[in-house]
C-alpha cells in the first residue's frame, strides 16, 4: 500500500506545473519512478488503449502540458512524489541522454569519446543530476525524426530516452533521493541535438539488409564479445551484449548462449542471469 506524503506530492505538482509552463508534457510518477496511475484496463485484456477511453493510467500517454489536467492527475494519484517529462513531443521533441554510473561504467567519458570519434560536442543545455550520481542531458530533436529509446546501445551506461520514453523531472523525489538540476542549467533552453549525434541515435535504414542473416552474425558477435571479456569487464560486457540482444529481438534466443559465455569467463551463473534479466528490464522486456 502506497504511503501518502502530502508535502512531497505538493512539491512534485509544483515542479510539474512549472515544467508544463515551459511547454513540457508531464505525468505523475511514484517513488519507484513509474507512472503513478494504474492502468484502468488491468482486468480487460482487450485491444491496447493509449488513452482513447478518456481515463488516466496510460503511462506516458497521459502526459499533458495542460495545468488543469496535471492537477487532476495528481489529485487522482496522491501518492505521487515525482513527475515524468514525456520525450519526443512538440514543441521540443526532447531527447534525453541518460549517463549512468551503474555497472562500473564511466558514461560521461564514453560520451566524450564518442564525440571525438564522431566529431560532435554536447552544447550547453539543461542537465539533471540523479540521486545515484548519474546525469540526464536534455536535447531537442527535429520534429520529423523519431528517436527510439535504447539502453547502452551507444556505449555501456548511455541510455537514450526518445519517443514513448520519459525523463524523471527535476524536483522529483524517489526511493533513492531527489532529482535536481545542475546549477546554472535549470533555465537554459534545451539545446539542439548535434546532427552527428542524432545520426547515431536514429535506426539504420532497413533497406538491403537480410534480417535473418544479420541477426545470426549479430548473435555470434555478441557471444564472442562476452567470451573475450577480461575479468574487470565481464559484467559490463555481458550487460551490453544482452541489451543489444533484447533490442534486436534476440534476447530469449541468446539468454542461454550469453550465460554460457559469461560462465566461461568465470562469472557465476546466478550473476550472469541477474545481469541478463536486468538488461531485459532496461530494454523494456520481460526477463
Ligand atoms: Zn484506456
Amino acid at each position: 500500500m502506497a504511503t501518502i506524503d502530502r508535502q512531497a506530492t505538493t512539491l512534485a505538482l509544483a515542479h510539474a506545473l512549472s515544467a508544463a509552463e515551459r511547454g513540457l508534457a508531464v505525468l505523475p510518477l511514484s517513488r519507484a519512478k513509474l507512472p503513478a496511475l494504474r492502468s484502468p484496463h488491468h482486468d480487460d485484456p482487450g485491444p491496447a488503449c493509449h488513452g482513447e477511453c478518456g481515463r488516466f493510467g496510460h503511462g506516458v500517454y497521459d502526459a499533458s502540458a495542460d495545468p488543469a489536467r496535471i492537477r487532476e492527475m495528481f489529485a487522482a494519484a496522491p501518492w505521487a512524489t515525482g513527475y515524468g517529462i514525456a520525450c519526443g513531443l512538440p514543441p521540443y521533441h526532447l531527447i534525453g541522454v541518460d549517463l549512468d554510473t551503474k555497472y562500473g561504467t564511466d558514461a560521461p567519458a564514453a560520451l566524450r569519446e564518442l564525440g571525438l570519434r564522431h566529431r560532435f560536442t554536447i552544447p550547453e543545455t539543461v542537465v539533471v543530476l540523479t540521486p545515484s550520481g548519474g546525469r540526464h542531458l536534455w536535447l531537442t530533436g527535429p520534429p520529423d525524426a523519431v528517436v527510439p529509446n535504447s539502453a547502452s546501445r551507444l556505449a555501456p551506461g548511455i541510455d537514450i530516452r526518445g519517443a514513448g520514453g520519459y525523463l524523471v523531472g527535476p524536483g522529483s523525489r524517489t526511493d533513492h533521493g531527489v532529482y535536481g538540476t545542475l546549477p546554472g542549467t535549470a533555465h537554459l533552453p534545451p539545446a539542439a541535438c548535434p546532427p552527428a549525434l542524432l545520426r547515431l541515435l536514429l535506426p539504420p535504414p532497413r533497406t538491403s539488409r537480410d534480417p535473418a542473416l544479420s541477426h545470426g552474425d549479430h548473435g555470434r558477435g555478441l557471444v564472442h564479445f562476452v567470451l573475450t571479456a577480461h575479468e574487470g569487464q565481464r559484467n559490463t560486457r555481458l550487460f551490453w551484449a544482452a541489451c543489444r540482444a533484447y533490442e534486436n529481438g534476440l534476447g530469449p534466443a541468446l539468454a542461454t548462449p550469453l550465460t554460457e559465455a559469461a560462465r566461461h569467463t568465470g562469472l557465476p551463473e546466478h550473476e550472469a542471469r541477474a545481469t541478463i534479466a536486468s538488461a531485459a528490464r532496461m530494454t523494456g522486456h520481460r526477463p
